[in-house]
């Protein structure tokens, strides 16, 4: 768990037991960890000194053996709706979005889990950046908890989506990790139920999702009902075909009354046909499931086209008539999973243009 960095363990990457062990490696009760884990965790506090119930002596030795990371926002973009996009600087000065979505009855914190994406989806603003790194577990975390200081008293974010930059389960370890410490009672201590893993369908990542005990909800970004289509639109495809992704979805095991969710991005005469939804029915007989059909949010740099309003709902149409439930996202900050990486990408090009910014900017301080 001992990392290289001069300043030692970034304490918002460990599990509460390793903050207990810490504490026992400095002659401390474990109790002492706990209250730790605590501060770090539950109350978001950064600075040791502030941490007044632990002794002087246990706060003073703290330092070269650990400390407190948190990202930075960078840059803070707020929608219409009052979803806020956030830009957030990590200590190699990479830089990752984290949104804020809020709803009538929840405050969704949509987060990132790599730096840019391999998969090179084709409706994904994100997969034209590529792969730079993966987030470490005290980086996904730290983005929970960025999200959560920049919010006001009385305000608390109720669900996450992992469905920010990057997949996922290509990063397993570390969010399995992070998903953890999120859950943690002592800590933010967020439901399993109210947190949504998104997957472009890694095969072998939700096997070890369904084997861990970490029972979040998984959301698979399916978006075409042909190998042709999908070989096209989302190269992952080519390595974990259709067939193979939804049997690996039929194995996994749904406690009671939860469903996996479909994500369907419409894109205009490439996947939102009447064989489409007709084919989609099929593909997810026996599934427990809902499906999301997503408008596609264009931009220049990517080259399909939305499809037509009456088009997605003449396809959500078939959906329910065949039974399944199926609902359009709205178009708000909320299809960010479409949207991911426009923020990053605005902000390149930002740095290299002279026009009017009209998002907050500056880090956020308390
Ligand atoms: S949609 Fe998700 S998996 Fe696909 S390129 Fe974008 S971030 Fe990666």
């Amino acid at each position: 768990m001992r990392g290289h960095d001069p300043r030692g363990l970034d304490l918002v990457g460990c599990l509460r037991g390793e903050v207990e062990e810490l504490a026992g490696e400095l002659e401390q009760p474990r109790y002492r960890g706990r209250q730790l884990f605590r501060w770090v965790q539950a109350r978001r506090e950064t600075d040791f000194g502030a941490m007044t119930d632990l002794s002087l002596a246990f706060r003073e030795r703290l330092p070269p053996v650990a400390y407190v990371g948190r990202p930075e926002v960078s840059r803070e973009q707020r929608a219409r709706d009052g979803t806020r996009k956030f830009l957030l600087r990590l200590e190699d000065d990479e830089e990752i979005e984290g949104v804020l979505i809020p709803d009538e009855d929840r405050l969704t914190a949509c987060i990132s889990t790599q730096v840019g994406c391999p998969l090179a989806c084709r409706f994904c603003l994100t997969g034209l950046m590529g792969i730079r790194r993966n987030l470490r577990a005290a980086e996904i975390v730290g983005e929970v908890l960025a999200l959560q200081d920049a919010l006001g008293e009385g305000e608390r974010i109720s669900n996450i989506v992992l469905m920010g930059m990057g997949e996922p389960l290509l990063n397993f370890p570390e969010v399995e990790r992070a998903l953890t410490i999120l859950c943690d009672e002592l800590g933010a201590n967020f439901s399993p139920r109210r947190i949504t893993l998104s997957t472009a369908g890694h095969v072998p990542g939700i096997k070890k999702l369904a084997e861990s005990n970490l029972g979040v909800n998984l959301a698979v970004s399916l978006s075409a009902t042909t190998d042709a289509v999908r070989d096209r639109i989302m190269p992952i495809n080519r390595r974990w075909p259709i067939a193979e992704l939804l049997q690996a979805c039929r194995e996994y095991p749904l406690p009671n009354r939860r469903r996996l969710t479909f994500e369907y991005v419409m894109l205009e005469s490439v996947n939102d046909s009447d064989e489409d939804a007709a084919r989609l029915v099929r593909l997810l007989g026996g599934i427990r499931c809902k499906i999301n059909l997503i408008p596609f949010n264009a931009t220049p740099d990517l080259p399909d086209r939305p499809s037509p309003r009456d088009r997605i709902e003449i396809f959500q149409k078939i959906l329910h008539d065949a039974g399944l439930t199926a609902t359009i996202r709205e178009s708000r900050g909320r299809d960010i999973s479409a949207a991911c990486g426009m923020l990053k990408t605005d902000a390149e090009k930002k740095r290299t243009a002279t026009a009017p910014v009209t998002a907050t900017q500056g880090p956020k301080t308390d």
